[in-house]
């Protein structure tokens, strides 16, 4: 038999999608890029939507839907799988400005997984709270993650309003407010995460870019040349700049 080179892979998903039955999907198959994709890269509309860009890379290698939350992580596979494991990162110093170079190894970024035992929960600690009309404070937040039909069942009020747009999801994917029984919780709908002070607001966000299952783009550098070291992110967008 003649040997023929897989083009195609299949992944575990970091998170998975459900689908209408309430089943949970974590099983993906991509396909490697071709033309087809190079011109994708090519394009100069999608070049200046990073996002957009995406969502065609996927869409067009992807076998089936999958979740936004783990756009990274078949991002970071999809590269792999195409150009290999090595990425040729170009860093500057932000305390110097001085340019350096690294190569980095895509199979050492640690992905962060759903754990076993159910879907994920995320709770944040509120320092400003959310106080009903009786004046008692609610400082506590639990959320589940959004799943793709929260997605599409805001997608129009996110084009019109994108703070709006996350104040429905956030409310939809609300779990638990400090000790306020759910019917209650329910009936404010989206006026409690509106209520929220900005910073509050901040804290959400911040707590769930930290706590999402997703791939750890995080990376602790120590500049050679000048000895500064700090934190900084890599670039989704690097992964297929055209050489
Ligand atoms: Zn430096």
């Amino acid at each position: 038999m003649e040997h023929r080179p897989a083009r195609e892979f299949d992944f575990e998903l970091p998170v998975g999608y459900m689908d209408d039955d309430g089943r949970v999907h974590r099983l993906a198959t991509l396909r490697k890029m071709t033309g087809h994709e190079e011109a994708l890269l090519a394009d100069r509309k999608l070049r200046h939507n990073g996002g957009m860009l995406v969502t065609e890379l996927l869409a067009s290698c992807l076998r089936q839907l999958v979740s936004s939350a783990d756009r990274n992580y078949l991002l970071l596979q999809l590269r792999k799988i195409t150009f290999g494991n090595e990425l040729e990162t170009t860093y500057v110093c932000p305390v110097c400005g001085e340019t350096s170079h690294a190569l980095q190894d895509l199979d050492e970024l640690p992905v962060r997984n759903v754990n076993g035992g159910g879907p994920p929960k995320i709770a944040v600690e509120l320092e400003d709270g959310w106080e009903d009309k009786d004046g008692e404070i609610y400082t506590t937040m639990v959320f589940r993650l959004p799943i793709g039909t929260d997605e599409e069942k805001i997608a129009s009020i996110i084009r019109d309003n994108p703070s709006r747009g996350m104040n429905a999801l956030l409310a939809r994917c609300m779990l638990a407010l400090g000790d306020m029984p759910s019917h209650r919780r329910e009936a404010l709908g989206t006026k409690v995460i509106g209520d929220l002070t900005m910073g509050d607001r901040a804290r959400i966000e911040k707590t769930f870019r930290r706590e999402m299952p997703d791939v750890d783009l995080t990376q602790e550098i120590e500049y050679a040349h000048c000895g500064h070291s700090f934190q900084t992110s890599l670039d989704l967008t690097s992964f297929f700049s055209l050489q």
